[in-house]
């Protein structure tokens, strides 16, 4: 029995990932398994979406005030 697929060793994990901000585009290389420190993480509508420093201080305030919305 065979199957390739299976399992959470998928892919390497030694290639470095490149985050691009989905904001404004900006990119930045992801050298341990998490975000930059800077960076912050969200999933909208299933989506993974990143955020530099700069833009994730602009959607914090959104992102907390829909989570507040979606509590309540
Ligand atoms: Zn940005």
């Amino acid at each position: 029995m065979t199957s390739p697929s299976g399992g959470s060793d998928d892919g390497s994990a030694a290639q470095p990932r490149r985050l691009v901000c989905a904001c404004c585009g900006t990119s930045a290389d992801a050298l341990t398994d998490g975000l930059p420190l800077t960076w912050t993480y969200s999933v909208e509508d299933g989506a993974r979406r990143h955020y530099c420093q700069i833009c994730s201080r602009e959607n914090l305030r959104s992102i907390e005030g829909r989570l507040d919305s979606d509590w309540w």
